[in-house]
């Protein structure tokens, strides 16, 4: 394909939210007569699927104790299902399994997942939650747990080839994918604010509309943009906090068993629910039995076929390196940095073998090869999705994003003049205003 000089849509990053934006708005432009998929562009600095989104794990889940990323979820869950194959999907539901300090707060997800029709099942105190999972795994024999929401709806896809298939929806609605092309400037208008044309590697692309959908890379367009690289944020104690940097890194942690996936069906020979478990049972290690922590702890875990193994992580961790210095790339598995090492391999596996007996004495069949990868996030942790410039439209989903597949229909919308009540609550303007979503006890910082 020869160089475009044009494009009336430009959209950055080739990952779950630049190419769901691209399939979605091309359908839109061409069902108000308003446009083509040809009208869009979309260019990647490396390949489809090169970031955050192809190293995934790839789980989509409902349960969120902010009411608005429920929303946003529940939505989200209806455009997975709605082409499981070509998504490479697999609905096999969701499971929190929680300790006592996020009883209530669950109860509220799942009440407020019953008001929006999301379907699960809420169990309650101890003994129950030990049946009930003991129903579903024999040796289950995790401890500490007062609650379990099960979903029924969700369960994870596999990374790159939902991905891919996203793009082949994309390119069948004529969109244009170029890859090797990175984004280097924007050019502004005379005395206007809005982006006239982006500059890249390979040469610069006149445009009347940008989609910045960059994942890890948001902070570097963002500075590109010269956005605020602070801002100020009216926060839950009603008093304003200035200076607060616009990014922080997070490193997510994630590996895989290298067992049998089928080990892990349930008593009934199914493929189980993706299991996400929280407690504040004494973690001991599943090597020599020391203690490996008494703070609340996750994890969380599924048998997955492209993994070869049983594939999940445990919280992640703040990057505390200055976010100016954090070096992205390369990223995911190519990082020296932001790679899992033995520390997590040791707790991962003891918390699986604490979790269920069948895992115990595995550890040495853990896939010791590079994993994790980093994610950029906003200063309370939660997504955003707004216009700025005028004409350029951020997706920055804080890495909740693989499972946010619907997202990109939502801001098509938004690009075609209709307004999202559901992508509302993430506008840049919450932190000036102090409209903050509401925080769990969870020990992990989405959710
Ligand atoms: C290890 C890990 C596990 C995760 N697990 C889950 C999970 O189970 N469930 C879940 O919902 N979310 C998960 N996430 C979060 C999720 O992967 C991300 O939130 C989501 O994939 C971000 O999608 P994106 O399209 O914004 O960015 P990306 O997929 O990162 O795509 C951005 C693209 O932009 C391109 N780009 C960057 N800069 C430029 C430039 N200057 N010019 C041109 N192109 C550029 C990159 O090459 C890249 O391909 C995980 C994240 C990580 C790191």
């Amino acid at each position: 394909m020869a160089f475009p000089n044009s494009t009336k849509y430009l959209i950055v990053g080739a990952g779950i939210h630049g190419l769901s934006t691209a399939w979605h708005l091309a359908r839109q432009l061409q069902a108000t007569g308003n446009g083509r998929g040809e009208d869009i562009l979309v260019i990647d600095k490396t390949a489809i699927a090169a970031g955050a989104s192809g190293i995934a794990c790839g789980v989509i889940r409902n349960n969120y104790f902010q009411p608005a990323m429920r929303e946003l979820m529940a939505h989200s869950v209806s455009v997975w299902d709605s082409d499981p194959e070509a998504f490479s999907y697999h609905p096999v539901g969701y499971m929190q399994i929680s300790p006592e300090s996020m009883h209530a707060g669950v109860a509220t997800i799942f009440d407020q997942q019953r008001a929006i029709g999301y379907e699960s099942i809420f169990i309650e105190g101890k003994d129950d939650c030990h049946n009930y999972m003991q129903g579903l795994f024999s040796d289950w024999q995790a401890q500490g747990i007062t609650s379990v929401l099960h979903e029924k709806r969700g369960g994870y896809a596999n990374n790159t080839k939902a991905i891919y298939g996203l793009a082949g929806k994309a390119e069948a609605e004529g969109v244009r994918i170029m890859t090797g092309v990175a984004v280097t400037g924007f050019r502004r208008g005379n005395g206007s604010d809005a982006v006239t044309a982006v500059e890249t590697s390979k040469g610069t692309i006149v445009c009347e509309q940008v989609v910045v959908a960059a994942g890890p890379w948001a902070k570097q367009i963002w500075d590109m943009l010269e956005l605020p690289r602070s801002i100020s944020i009216k926060g839950r104690d009603g008093h304003m906090h200035h200076d607060v940097p616009m990014w922080v890194y997070w490193c997510l942690e994630e590996g895989t068993l290298g067992i049998d996936p089928e080990i892990q069906k349930t008593n009934d020979g199914e493929m189980p629910p993706v299991i996400h478990v929280d407690t504040d049972a004494p973690l001991f290690s599943d090597v020599d039995g020391s203690l490996i922590t008494e703070d609340m702890w996750g994890i969380y875990y599924k048998p997955d076929f492209n993994f070869g193994g049983i594939q999940g992580g445990a919280a992640p961790y703040e990057v505390k390196t200055p976010p100016d210095e954090v070096a992205v790339d390369p990223y995911g598995v190519d990082s020296p940095d932001f790679i899992v090492g033995d520390e997590f391999a040791h707790m991962w596996c003891s918390a699986l073998a604490h979790c269920q007996k069948r895992f115990s004495g595995q550890i040495p069949r853990y896939k010791n090869e590079p994993s994790g990868g980093i994610g950029a996030f906003t200063p309370d942790s939660f997504p955003l999705f707004d216009r700025f410039c005028e004409n350029v439209y951020i997706i920055a989903d804080s890495n909740h994003g693989f499972k946010m597949i619907g997202v990109g229909a939502l801001v098509a919308e938004e690009l075609c003049g209709k307004h999202s009540s559901l992508l509302e609550p993430f506008r840049f303007a919450r932190y000036a205003k102090g409209e903050l979503h509401p925080v769990s006890n969870s020990p992990f910082p989405w959710s």
